[in-house]
């Protein structure tokens, strides 16, 4: 019988950062990686001197472990999962527990919580965020599963997430797949929010004509306010402000404009659209990464297709107050963002019967993660004063965000549309502000259309039931 406290597969970025967390936190380990040299080099790198060891074979890992055993996978998502579950679990016991902490599709988690649960051993389908940095001073971290299975890594996983004013950035999110669906979602939010500070530079650039510097000093002004102080606006000012080490200009600028996408964002904007639930801010996020890779279509296109004429200059407003309307512009999508985000939650819960907890959710996204912001205290405050709240923008405190700031996201959206900017997130934003307040909308003259070629029935504001009509005679 075996000795170590936990174990890790995977020595990569992830996983090597999230042993040394758990050793750190009193956990002594054992790693494994199908590579042995990988696990020979750190144990003789980071992993020096630390309560430690390495196993050159599954079964000598195994036999390492204290039972029941708590076995963290951090290997690539996909087949590398099934693979590593398929080789281990013949050397596991009842009772002993895998947890997958990769960006794993939330549907296959659902299957592989049942098939190893069958077998009568525990599986935590767990979303992991942070990098490599918050995997080794403490990440947030999303475990779903059943509870019982929780139950057995919960003093682990408190310890080694990041903590915050009312506890640790860790609770059990729910059943099956839950927890990483969340962490799906979160980075869903997490590429609406990078598009919305890249179109606010975009704008910055071409309009403001602002060097990095220039820019950089207007999101320290915004790193400084409830509504966007936030890891993603902080790490912004500091990508802006770093200069090429080759030429001393700044480095974003010799940087290629191509930005892929996979996974999560695509799986967000999926499962948006299968659960029905609108998420144009996001989606638009996801498009924008698709259209930027497609470079040398663009690069073409720009000599055929005409900029509008320049004239009309939009004013972006005054840089050492923040660019007001700038600012106004990203404080709604960013906030929008996150709504699309809890509503296709919301949704999920109640397709999935996840029961998810949204204040919870806020609460252990406060540290720790990429999306990270001073923001999500309202978020959990809105969900704590309401948990069946359909939209943020409902909440009261975010109605009276939302109405300050939509003077300056129009501004925004409608100079940027004159000059030939696009600002796809921040449009889509707008769209669906406005249609979301809309009590009346088009979609009746549609639903014409439908009956009129399909007789696919109406109903009316007036009269209940279905209705026909022989539009055309
Ligand atoms: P990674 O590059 O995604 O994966 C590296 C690890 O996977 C290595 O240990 C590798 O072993 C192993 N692996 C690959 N194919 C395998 C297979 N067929 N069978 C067994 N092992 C296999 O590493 P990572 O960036 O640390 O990410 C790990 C997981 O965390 C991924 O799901 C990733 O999406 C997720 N994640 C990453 C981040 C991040 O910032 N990097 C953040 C959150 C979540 P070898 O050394 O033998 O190749």
């Amino acid at each position: 019988m075996g000795t170590a406290h936990f174990g890790l597969i995977g020595l990569g970025v992830m996983g090597e950062n999230l042993v040394l967390n758990a050793e750190r936190n009193g956990f002594s380990s054992v790693v494994y990686n199908r590579t042995y040299a990988k696990t020979e080099a750190f144990l003789q790198g980071r992993g020096a001197g630390k309560d430690i060891v390495g196993a050159r074979t599954l079964e000598e890992f195994v036999a390492t472990l204290e039972r029941p055993r708590r076995i963290l996978m951090m290997v690539k998502a996909g087949q590398p999962v099934d693979d590593t579950i398929a080789s281990i679990s013949p050397l596991l016991e009842e009772g002993d527990l895998l947890i997958d902490g990769g960006n794993s599709l939330y549907t296959d988690t659902e299957r592989r919580v049942a098939e190893l649960e069958s077998k009568s051993f525990g599986y935590i389908g767990m979303g992991v965020s942070g990098g490599a940095k918050g995997a080794l001073e403490g990440p947030s971290m999303m475990p779903g599963g059943t509870r019982t299975a929780y139950d057995a890594i919960e003093s682990l996983v408190r310890k080694m997430a990041a903590q915050v004013d009312d506890g640790p950035c860790v609770t059990y999110i729910g059943p099956g797949g839950a927890g990483h669906f969340v962490k799906t979602v979160h980075n869903g939010i997490e590429y609406g929010i990078e598009q919305i500070l890249a179109e606010a530079y975009d704008l910055m650039k071409r309009v403001g004509g602002m060097d990095g510097d220039a820019m950089a000093d207007v999101l320290a002004h915004w790193n400084t306010t409830e509504e966007l102080a936030s890891f993603l606006v902080e790490i912004t000012e500091v990508c802006l402000r770093t200069k090429d080490p080759a030429g001393g200009g700044d480095l974003v600028e010799v940087i290629v404009d191509a930005a892929g996408q996979k996974g999560t964002g695509l799986w967000t904007v999926v499962s948006a659209l299968e659960m029905g639930v609108p998420v144009p801010t996001i989606y638009a996020a996801l498009n924008a990464r698709v259209l930027s890779s497609l470079r040398p279509e663009r690069l073409a296109a720009e000599a055929v297709i005409a900029a509008p004429p320049a004239g009309g200059a939009m004013d972006l407003g005054d840089p050492a107050a923040g660019l007001p309307p700038l600012m106004d512009a990203c404080i709604a999508a960013c906030i929008v963002s996150y709504g699309q985000g809890m509503a296709l939650l919301q949704e999920a819960s109640r397709l999935h019967d996840y029961a998810l907890d949204f204040a919870a959710i806020g609460q252990i996204w406060k540290g720790g993660c990429i999306i990270r912001a001073r923001l999500l205290q309202r978020i959990q405050n809105a969900y704590t004063a309401d948990p069946a709240l359909p939209n943020l923008m409902l909440d009261p405190w975010f109605a009276e965000q939302i109405n300050r700031r939509l003077p300056g996201l129009r501004r925004i959206v409608a100079g940027a549309a004159m000059a030939g900017i696009p600002v796809p997130c921040l449009s889509s934003t707008l769209d669906y502000i406005d249609s979301y307040r809309s009590g009346r909308l088009p979609q009746n003259l549609v639903q014409a259309m439908r009956d009129c070629f399909g007789s696919h029935t109406y109903e009316r504001l007036d009269q209940p039931g279905a209705f026909h009509t022989e539009w055309i005679s």
